[in-house]
Parts: structure tokens; C-alpha cells; sequence
């Protein structure tokens, strides 16, 4: 059978994949439906058909799953911020502890890991500490939104559910700010205009936010009076970045940036310790979830005083400084500058002492580390999503480390690193998901290895 576009079908879906998106085989050829559950009866319109696949627009649920529940962000699903609202919680769960044993069964040495229950949240909604919100001129008006899933087509959006909601009304404000002063917008077909993004952080527990314009140029008129307006109408604004990015590129932050009120960071707190974060570094988005990934990383490490830690890819230091306590000695290893002064400043904030922090590629301060002799108890890594180097995890191994505690934000590099760890003489002991992102398909795991002992 020959798929066309505009074709309308009822289709049984089969299979929900890692993006989200229902499936249905037509011989090999796969439909794409978004909005939809496995075993799912629904009346489809193919809207695009590619050479390999095609996309299909529900028109009617004609036999709903029992793991449906009810739309709450009309336009969440179209955005991709949450793909999942229309699976009971409880089964996003479930379908994140399952793609992460997929993963796994893709190797034999790992295929009968113990694969815990996904650790869920109470209120899965209104979790995350930032936005970043592409400002645009749409219709003769400056907009904020979010592109539709897989274009750079902006829809405006005033309240966005996934995110904490004094977030959104801070956006709405600078919005505004900017709409007075008549402060272009950026226009990506033409390269032309002023303001491309708007990012907003907010401390948890603090409540302290900062705010970051991403503008082309650093010449933009009123720029006093826009920080002053901002100043009177964001509550516990404690920092206001102009960051540069000129070029044309889908990275959202340039390397230039000016201060304009205060200091290039805002404050929060992670289980004992407060963290000064600036606007380069990265810091977990879900502040709740956060603190339970870290008490699984703690509890997998099963420290003991006199352990040496090396904790790769430490960001700002949290997980260091969450572990330092309870151990002889934490070494942090991060590829940015910035967030490595972070770590430092945060260590002296929260009088920690036993602990050093080195700037550069993890792959290569390792290989120096292991070079000086260095004698490792526990390895703690948290790579992104491209997972580990072949010479991290080589070199790695060589300190013989007894366990091993992988943070992952990406189960398919999670399964390829842990396999290679099989292969130097570790077993994995259990891996235990986290729902860091609810109602998206992302999954966030930590796994527990250890060192056979010859
Ligand atoms: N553990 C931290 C950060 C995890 S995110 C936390 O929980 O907050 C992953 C971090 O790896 C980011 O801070 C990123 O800047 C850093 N990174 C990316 N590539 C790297 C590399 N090759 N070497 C060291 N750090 C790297």
C-alpha cells in the first residue's frame, strides 16, 4: 500500500518511540503520530510523506487506551515540551524504565540488569528553573513562544506549564519592557534586528532570578532604562547579562556577554550546600527532582571517609560538594571555565575544603590524572548526551576505581558505556531512572557498577 498525503486512515498503533511519537508499520514503512498510545485505534490524516517515513495528524481517538488522560497544555504537545501529557503519569514511568531496559537488551552483557522504578514526582508540572524563549515579531507584534515541534515557526505563548510559573510572568514583563522601549526583534530569515532570545533562571529555594538577553548587537537604545524598568518590576531580580551572539547559528548563548545590574550570577540550594550559578553554567532544570538524583548518586556511591572521588563533568560542583562531607577527598573536572570558578567560589561559600577542581576536557585531565599516580575509589561521571570518550573511559580504568556511579541524561549512550566497562572488568550492579523532565521523553538514569576483583 502507497501512502499519500492527505490520505486519511485508521490505523491501530504498535509501539511509541523514544521520541513520543505512536507508530504504525505499513509493510516497513512507519507512520509518525504524535498525540497517541500503543494499542490505540485512531482515524489518521498523513499531513507529510518522506522517503522513509511519513507523519500523521490524529482527526479522532476512535478506541482511547486506558493509559489516556485528559490534554492540560492545549499547545504542549505541538511545541514538544511535553509530548507525554496524554500518558497517565504513572505509564510515562513505566515507559521510561522500559526504553531504558531496550537500550540494554541490545547487549547481551547487559541484559538482565536490574532496572529499578522510574522515581517519579508528586506534581509533575511547573518543575523547571528555566526558560529560554526566542523573542520574534509576529503579525506587526514582539512575541515570546516557543517553535512548533521540528520548525522556527514561533508561536506565541503566555503561560507554559512545564515551567515554574513566576518564570513565565517574568517573561511577560521583560516581553512588555522591551514592546515599550520598541526594541526590534530578531528576524531570523533576514538576519536582521536586535533581541533573539530571553532567558530567565530562578533559584528554587532562593527565589532569586536573573535575567539574559541574547541580542545580535550590544547597541540597544535605552538600555539604562530598560534594566531600570526591570528592576522595579521583577521581584528578586538579582542579575540582569547581556549576552552577544551575532552569528547565525542555533546555539543560543554567544561568547561575549556584559553585565548590566549586579553580578553575573543568582543563587540556590541542593540538599546542604548553596550554589552560586552564573549564566554560562549549566545547573539541573528540575530543582526538586534534582535533590532525589543526587541522594541516589549518594546512596549508590555507599561512601566511606577515607574514599578518594573523581566526580567528571561536574558543572558548578554540585555533585562534588554534595559528596565532599562524607570522604577524604573530591576531584571535579569540567570542560567550562566559568562554571570551575563557580565550583571554587561555591566550595569556599559552603567552607569545603577537601576538594580541588580542574578546568578542561574530561578525556584529557583524567589521562593527567591517572598519569601522577592519582588512586581512585569511586568514579562519578555525568556526561551529556553523547556519553563517554573512548579515552575517558580507557583511561578511566586504569585507577582501577571500585565503583563506578554513571549519571545519564541519554539511556542509548548509557548502554554503549556500560558495556565497554564490561569489557575492563565491571559488572553493573542496578540503574535506577529518575524522572528528571515529566511529560517529555526524556530519561535521566544513574548507574551502579563495580570492579571485579581478580
Ligand atoms: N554534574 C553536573 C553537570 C552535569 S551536565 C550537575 O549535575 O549539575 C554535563 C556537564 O559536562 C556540563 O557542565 C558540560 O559543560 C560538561 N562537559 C561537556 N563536555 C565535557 C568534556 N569533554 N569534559 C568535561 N566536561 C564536559
Amino acid at each position: 500500500m502507497r501512502i499519500h498525503k492527505n490520505d486519511v486512515l485508521e490505523l491501530v498503533i504498535t509501539e511509541i518511540n523514544e521520541d513520543g511519537y505512536g507508530v504504525v508499520k505499513i509493510g516497513n514503512y512507519p507512520i509518525l503520530i504524535e498525540n497517541t498510545l500503543v494499542d490505540e485505534k485512531v482515524k489518521v490524516k498523513i499531513v507529510k510523506v518522506l522517503k522513509r517515513l511519513a507523519y500523521g495528524k490524529v482527526l479522532k481517538v476512535i478506541e482511547p487506551s486506558t493509559h489516556r488522560v485528559p490534554i492540560i497544555d492545549k499547545l504542549g504537545t505541538q511545541i514538544g515540551t511535553t509530548p507525554l501529557q496524554h500518558m497517565a503519569y504513572q505509564h510515562q514511568l513505566d515507559f521510561k524504565a522500559e526504553l531504558v531496559k531496550k537500550y540494554f537488551e541490545s547487549y547481551q552483557e547487559l541484559s538482565d540488569i536490574e532496572v529499578l522504578d522510574t522515581i517519579g514526582m508528586d506534581h509533575p508540572w511547573e518543575y523547571r528553573n528555566k526558560a529560554q524563549v526566542p523573542f520574534r515579531k509576529i503579525d506587526g507584534k514582539l512575541e515570546t513562544g516557543f517553535y512548533r515541534r521540528g520548525t522556527h515557526d514561533l508561536i506565541p505563548i503566555e503561560k507554559f506549564y512545564n515551567q515554574d510559573p513566576e518564570i513565565d510572568k517574568t517573561i511577560l514583563i521583560v516581553r512588555d519592557i522591551l514592546k515599550k522601549y520598541h526594541i526590534s526583534a530578531y528576524n531570523e530569515e533576514r538576519h536582521a534586528g536586535l533581541i533573539k532570545n530571553i532567558i530567565i533562571r530562578r533559584g528554587y529555594y532562593s527565589k532569586e532570578i536573573m535575567v539574559v538577553l541574547v541580542s545580535t548587537h550590544k547597541d540597544i537604545p535605552y538600555l539604562n532604562k530598560i534594566v531600570e524598568d526591570m528592576i522595579e518590576h521583577v521581584d528578586e531580580l538579582v542579575s540582569v547579562i547581556l549576552n552577544i551572539n551575532p552569528d547565525v547559528t542555533n546555539v543560543i548563548m554567544g561568547d561575549e556577554q556584559i553585565v548590566l545590574y549586579k553580578e553575573d550570577y543568582y543563587k540556590d540550594t541542593l540538599l546542604d550546600n548553596e550554589f552560586y550559578i552564573s549564566s554560562q553554567s549549566f545547573y539541573q532544570v528540575n530543582p526538586i527532582q534534582t535533590e532525589v538524583l543526587y541522594k541516589v548518586v549518594k546512596d549508590f556511591a555507599h561512601l566511606k571517609s577515607e574514599d578518594i572521588i573523581v566526580d567528571a563533568y561536574c558543572g558548578i560542583g554540585t555533585i562534588s560538594l554534595t559528596l565532599a562531607q562524607d570522604v577524604k577527598h573530591v576531584y571535579g573536572v569540567e570542560i567550562v571555565e566559568d562554571a570551575i570558578a563557580m565550583a571554587k567560589k561555591n566550595a569556599k561559600h559552603n567552607n569545603i575544603d577537601n576538594v580541588t577542581f580542574a578546568a578542561g576536557a574530561a578525556e584529557i585531565v583524567m589521562k593527567e590524572w591517572v598519569d601522577s599516580g592519582l588512586k581512585v575509589d569511586t568514579l562519578v561521571v555525568d556526561p551529556p548526551r553523547k556519553g563517554l570518550e573512548k579515552v575517558f573511559i580507557e583511561a578511566s580504568v586504569k585507577t582501577k576505581p571500585h565503583k563506578i556511579v554513571y549519571v545519564s541524561c541519554n539511556p542509548k549512550t548509557l548502554a554503549r558505556d556500560l558495556y565497554q566497562y564490561t569489557q575492563y572488568g565491571y559488572q553493573v550492579i542496578k540503574t535506577q531512572p529518575v524522572d528528571m523532565f515529566p511529560q517529555t521523553t526524556h530519561v535521566e538514569c544513574v548507574a551502579l557498577m563495580s570492579r571485579i576483583e581478580e
